[in-house]
């Protein structure tokens, strides 16, 4: 028997639920807990009309680690999934610790006070959970998550070395909005109007945001979607790539933005409405990009309209028995079709898919341990093929197009 408790109940935990539910094989129990109840309590009931599955609910602010303390002994689940914000990160490390629970998650930790992207916090939990036996599965949604899982499985099956990786995601739906956000947009435009970073012969390379001219940018043909103007932009993954790949020479992260949405960004951070810091409004304290996020559309309602498909994977270059090859491995996932299956739009089902897949990783044994892990550490194999079986079949061809050097 294996009971799960899912933390947050946005676009990303509706996915992992249902998802989850989908399996009652492996999940045989599903708790879903949020700030909000309400959020949770519309989840169980879609579950209950789609798959007469019966989900569980509970209030928690995942702030508190007493409040997680007490939801975790009450529930007494074999796993928590964290799919509430990355500042939750590590109060729920903590509360797994706590209670002798494993714990995997799909977004590094953030503190809310400053947008600053990196393992540090987290990694310093390992010898905290190896000593307890626990293990804690950190980024496995798609990026980070499934692109680490792409690396480890061609150096696994098709380069005795990698040289370079480039990651190239493409959103080329259309939700029909002026400007939206496809995840929780504060977390979105912290990451977005960040300085950029890539990694070149063995140290971190500074280039201007995507909101400065000097940006570094070019088109790219994606496969389905055809050419997008791609941004270089800085991702987690790449910091735990760059550990775990060995003689990785040069990894960069592309994102594409349509013209729309980046006036609307440069706007609104000319405008101050992308601050973190609290400002003073009629004797109140707010924090504009908070204010911000209650005015955009809610990412989880996206779905309804939207149309079109990401395409989101990996160009490796690399030597195998002695031959130079580039291989790029990707998956191509359609918003309509997503939200007909889970009402959700493709960036949510591109997250929640891959954390289901983790957790059932983790909860049938084949992948063990005690201690702290990035997926690429884990073997590749199973989640590969569970990629292909529950709704991200990928592709593997010869790359033969261009990148920038
Ligand atoms: P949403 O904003 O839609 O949902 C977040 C959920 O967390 C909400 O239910 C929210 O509750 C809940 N929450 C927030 N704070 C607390 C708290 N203190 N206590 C309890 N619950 C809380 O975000 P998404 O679903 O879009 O994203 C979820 C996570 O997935 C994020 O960490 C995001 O970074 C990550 N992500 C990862 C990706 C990947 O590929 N690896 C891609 C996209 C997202 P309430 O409704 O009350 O605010």
């Amino acid at each position: 028997m294996s009971r799960i408790l899912i933390i947050g109940a946005g676009g990303v935990g509706n996915v992992v639920a249902k998802k989850c539910a989908q399996h009652p094989e492996v999940f045989t129990e599903i708790v879903v807990a949020s700030r909000t109840r309400a959020k949770c309590d519309a989840i169980a009931a879609e579950i209950k009309q789609l798959y007469n599955v019966t989900v569980k609910t509970a209030e928690v602010d995942a702030d508190s680690v007493p409040q997680l303390v007490a939801l975790i002994n009450g529930v007494k689940p074999q796993l928590v999934i964290n799919v509430a914000l990355p500042y939750q990160d590590l109060t729920i490390m903590d509360a797994c610790l706590e209670c002798g629970v494993n714990y995997l998650d799909t977004a590094n930790y953030e503190p809310q006070d400053s947008a600053h992207f990196e393992y540090s916090w987290q990694w310093a939990y390992q010898d905290k959970f190896r000593d307890k036996g626990l293990m804690a599965v950190l980024g496995c949604g798609f990026d980070p998550g499934v692109t680490n899982i792409f690396c480890s499985w061609a150096r696994k099956h098709h380069y005795d070395s990698i040289q370079t990786i480039d990651i190239l995601d493409c959103n080329a739906g259309d939700h029909g909005h002026p400007f939206a956000t496809n995840f929780n947009p504060e977390i979105n435009i912290r990451e977005v109007t960040q300085t950029v970073r890539h990694w070149r012969d063995g140290r971190w390379i500074e280039t201007p945001p995507i909101l400065d001219d000097n940006c570094v940018h070019f088109s790219f043909d994606y496969p389905e979607a055809g050419p997008r103007e791609s941004y270089l932009l800085y991702h987690e993954e790449m910091e735990s790539l760059v550990r775990h790949i060995d003689g990785l020479k040069r990894i960069r992260f592309w994102m594409t933005f349509g013209q729309a949405y980046l006036t609307h960004l440069k706007v609104l951070e000319n405008v101050g409405m992308t601050r973190i810091d609290a400002v003073d409004y009629e004797g109140h304290k707010i924090i504009p990009l908070r204010f911000l996020k209650a005015l955009l559309p809610d990412p989880g309602s996206l779905g309804t309209n939207y149309t079109g498909k990401t395409v989101i994977g990996c160009i490796f270059d690399g030597v195998k028995d002695g031959r130079q090859s580039r291989k790029y491995i990707y998956n191509v996932c359609d918003h309509a079709e997503a939200f007909r299956e889970v009402q959700a739009q493709a960036v949510s089902y591109t997250t929640g898919v891959p954390a289901m897949i983790g957790a059932m990783m983790m909860l049938t044994g084949e992948w063990q341990g005690a201690g702290v892990y990035n997926v690429e550490q884990l073997d590749p194999d199973r989640f590969m093929d569970c990629l292909n079986r529950y709704g991200l079949p990928w592709q593997i061809v010869d790359f033969d197009g261009q990148l920038p050097d």
